[in-house]
Formats: C-alpha cells, sequence, structure tokens
C-alpha cells in the first residue's frame, strides 16, 4: 500500500475535521481522474496506443483505462495515426457525437500535422476540422511521451472553470469550426 499515490488535494481551506475548496475544483479533479478516451487509430500510433495500456505503461494508473468506442461515453478523443482527407468528416462527425465537455489529443506527427506525408491525399492536421487541445509529438511518439500527453489533458481538465464551456471565447472557437 505504501506505493499507492493520491492524487493532490485541490487548493482550499483545511481545518479539524473539514477541508473547503470551490465546486470547480472538485469536478476538475473528478474529471482528470475519470477520462474515458475514445481511441481513434489508423495506423502506426495505434501500436504505441495498445502498448500504452498494457501492463508496462498501464493508462489505469492514470483512471484513463476505460476506453470508451462510442462517442457519447467518451470525453476524450485520440486521433492516433495518419488521416486521410476523406476520413476528417469522419473525425468531425466523432466529435460532434461526443457530450460536452470533450477534450481531443492529436497523437503523432500525422495526427498534429500530417508528418512525413505531404500528399494531396493527407490532413495536414486534424485541427483542420476539430479543435485540438494537446498535440503530442514523434513519429511514433513512445508510451512515455502519450502518457505526457494525457497528463497534460489533465491539467486542463482539472483547472478548467465551470463555465468556460458557456464563454463568448468558446463559442468563437466552435463557430470558427462551424460547430454552434
Ligand atoms: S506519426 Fe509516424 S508512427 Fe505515427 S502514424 Fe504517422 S507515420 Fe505512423
Amino acid at each position: 500500500m505504501s506505493n499507492v499515490k493520491l492524487v493532490d488535494t485541490p487548493n482550499g481551506h483545511a481545518g479539524e475535521g473539514y477541508f473547503a475548496t470551490s465546486l470547480d475544483k472538485v469536478i476538475g479533479l473528478a474529471r482528470a481522474n475519470s477520462i474515458w478516451p475514445l481511441p481513434f487509430a489508423t495506423s502506426c500510433c495505434g501500436i504505441e496506443f495498445m502498448a500504452t495500456m498494457a501492463s508496462n505503461y498501464d493508462l489505469g494508473r492514470f483512471g484513463a483505462e476505460r476506453l470508451s468506442f462510442s462517442p457519447r461515453q467518451a470525453d476524450l478523443l485520440m486521433v492516433m495515426g495518419t488521416i486521410a482527407k476523406k476520413m476528417g468528416p469522419i473525425v468531425r462527425q466523432v466529435y460532434l457525437q461526443m457530450a460536452e465537455p470533450r477534450w481531443v489529443i492529436a497523437v503523432g506527427a500525422c495526427a498534429s500535422s500530417g508528418g512525413i506525408f505531404d500528399t494531396y491525399s493527407v490532413l495536414q492536421g486534424i485541427d483542420k476540422v476539430v479543435p485540438v487541445d494537446v498535440y503530442v509529438p514523434g513519429c511514433p511518439p513512445r508510451p512515455e511521451q502519450i502518457i505526457d500527453g494525457i497528463l497534460k489533458i489533465q491539467e486542463l481538465v482539472k483547472n478548467e472553470p465551470l463555465r468556460r464551456r458557456n464563454s463568448e471565447e468558446y463559442k468563437e472557437l466552435m463557430a470558427s469550426y462551424g460547430i454552434m
């Protein structure tokens, strides 16, 4: 049991028999440690993700081991691999089917920028069709890098104000992708 690491307590006020913090922080803490990823894997980077899930790296240590192959039960879209232009609308449709709040990681060079495939048929980054929160570099990224991307997402989730999704900035971001 001595190896079990508890998550950090959010900022707040502690006293004898009580701890007080804001609702934002409690919800952020719960969300950040119970992420349900949707793995959208199209090529080699997906294999690295399999290693990330397996016992050596074990994404379950971060509370994100429950993969969802249904967008409606996922809150983190992980795009891993080369995305052909004809796949772009599918990525977007999956994103649209996810309920808010939702986050997106582009895993690897292909999902982030098209990677080595600067060709007529390959989407030059999934941020052409959906907003991306975290980019993981590498071709392929090692499992440690994918985990680092998840940790970055956890930081974003933990610190996101509850009202962000109703803000004008967020609506503008969505509108720039044609999402109302
Ligand atoms: S970034 Fe590299 S490893 Fe990942 S899908 Fe593209 S070519 Fe494959």
